[in-house]
């Protein structure tokens, strides 16, 4: 049992002025492994406050050179790696996510997104001369945006954690993270981790909480910028605020991705890159491929190979090796997937593999893979976002038509395409109305930005593009040439 009495603000770990607690559960047992405060306005104030401080320090973090943030975010990389198995337990054990695939996505990626911005702040050019087309010139200068407000949701806290505090950190920005309630504990370690690289006091600050105290710190007065990530639904509110603050915002959303299998695709050979394109993290994964796109020629195939791997996967504790499927991250979700199913059911699609609860597990928020086929692609199953092992099989006559299903939907944040040829699978991937797309594999890279369009989002994080999100511009107009 775990349980924290305190925050992490202004570089300590602190008696929290709130008196609300968060229970956190394990999603395989149903049962109570730690609490922690929720963070109330008084605590969020001071968290802003410490990072305010941190942030106008003259001879802080933010004045500091590129190349000494660089080497203190090295450390806490290394700080963050030699913490990574218990990270991966306690987040596997909130979550649901088999430990598995943890130790990649949870320890080993964000440890190298925090080391590529360190190294990116090394060589990024933060001040240009540019010769005026008017006979004078101007120096165009990058500063750190200020203070950024983190919110980050339960299914990848270290990752998204990561994409959002590494580039921010680099920038010369201070931060205040707020990790979702359902996985807050290994927010603890994190902690340890900003104190043991001698991170200076204020830089990173971690404020607990549900919805208010996530509301609260997105309007806070003394925050220059929020980035979010989680469903659509709550960043449209964020959105909303940040719009009237006139207050620069990255909103990382929800998705209905679709995977598209050409007629030449080895689909035993993809065996693998499949199941995580569809099935990763118990579909709590933003960009997974809800539905999957097959040449009618190939339906009878395709679905018999699908349902091998949606019966074929084998569910249990997220804390066995072995598990491929664990449970969802709380009772609340599971019921959502289910209502999702149910609807389906409603809606004519037919079960052919799934669609109720593992017989021989009778605790945690467990749900069968399951794999629709009949999938009308204008019902609720292929329009909305499940966020659960749930899969619509859908046939298309030409590649036209499977491109016009794919796009079909409020949201465009990944995708993958499935060919033996590469290059037709890179012009397949380029029609599709997403700001990611995989040919053969999907993965998130540090070196690319990563992002949604439409419903999925505003903004990109990762690569250059996510450092540019954390810094704002500034222009100073000299009337000489030299
Ligand atoms: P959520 O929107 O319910 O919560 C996300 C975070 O926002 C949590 O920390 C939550 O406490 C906080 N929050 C809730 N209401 C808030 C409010 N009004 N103001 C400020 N903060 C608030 O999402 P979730 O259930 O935690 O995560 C699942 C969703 O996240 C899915 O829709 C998924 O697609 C999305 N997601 C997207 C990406 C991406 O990169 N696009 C990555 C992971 C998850």
């Amino acid at each position: 049992m775990i349980d924290q009495n305190t925050l992490f603000i202004g570089g300590t770990l602190s008696p929290a002025h709130a008196p609300e607690r968060i229970e956190v559960l394990s999603a395989a047992t149903e049962e109570v492994i730690g609490s922690a405060p929720a963070a109330d306005a008084d605590d969020v104030d001071a968290a802003v406050a410490a990072a305010r401080r941190a942030f106008d320090d003259p001879r802080g973090w933010s004045a500091w050179s590129p190349d000494e943030r660089a080497a203190a975010i090295e450390r806490f990389a290394d700080e963050l790696e030699a913490r990574a198995p218990q990270l991966t337990e306690l987040v596997s054990s909130q979550n649901g996510m088999p430990i598995a695939i943890a130790g990649m996505l949870k320890s080993g990626l964000p440890a190298t997104v925090y080391r590529y911005y360190a190294n990116l702040i090394r060589t990024t050019e933060l001040e240009q001369t540019r010769p005026g087309l008017l006979g004078g010139r101007a120096i165009v200068r990058q500063a750190p945006v200020g203070v950024v407000a983190a919110i980050v949701p339960w299914n990848y806290p270290n990752l998204v954690t990561a994409l959002k505090v590494a580039p921010a950190l680099a920038a010369g920005c201070t931060v205040v993270v707020k990790p979702s309630p359902e996985t807050v504990l290994d927010s603890y370690i994190f902690a340890e981790a900003v104190v043991a690289a001698n991170i200076p006091a204020g830089v990173i600050n971690i404020v607990p909480g549900r919805a208010s105290t996530g509301s609260y710190l997105v309007s806070h007065p003394g925050v220059d910028k929020v980035t979010f990530t989680g469903s659509t639904a709550v960043g449209r509110q964020i959105a909303k605020t940040c719009g009237e603050l006139l207050r620069p915002v990255t909103l990382k959303l929800g998705g209905k991705s679709a995977a598209i299998i050409l007629d030449d695709a080895d689909l035993t050979a993809n065996i693998e890159g499949l199941f995580q394109a569809t099935l990763l993290n118990n579909g709590q994964t933003c960009v997974l491929n809800g539905r999957i796109l097959v040449p009618r020629t190939r339906f009878d195939e395709s679905l018999e190979l699908f349902a091998g791997l949606v019966n074929g996967a084998v569910i249990g504790d997220p804390l066995d090796p072995s598990t491929q499927v664990g449970p969802l991250v709380s009772a609340a979700h599971r019921n959502r997937v289910e209502a999702h199913i149910a609807k389906a059911k409603r809606d004519g699609a037919n079960i052919v593999a799934g669609g109720g609860r593992p017989a021989h597990l009778d605790r945690g928020w467990y749900v069968q893979p399951t794999l629709f086929s009949d999938v009308d692609p204008s019902s609720s199953l292929a329009q909305e976002e499940v966020f659960g092992p749930v899969l619509a099989l859908m046939p298309y006559d030409d590649i036209g038509q499977a491109v016009q299903i794919a796009n079909d939907s409020a949201y465009g944040l990944a995708g993958t395409v499935w060919t033996a040829d590469e290059s037709h699978g890179i012009k397949i991937a380029e029609q599709l109305e997403s700001g990611t797309v995989g040919v053969n594999y999907y993965m998130l890279d540090p070196v690319a930005p990563f992002g949604g369009i439409k419903a999925s989002g505003l903004g990109r994080e990762l690569g250059p593009e996510g450092l540019a999100a954390c810094m704002r511009t500034h222009t100073t107009y000299l009337s000489t040439s030299a």
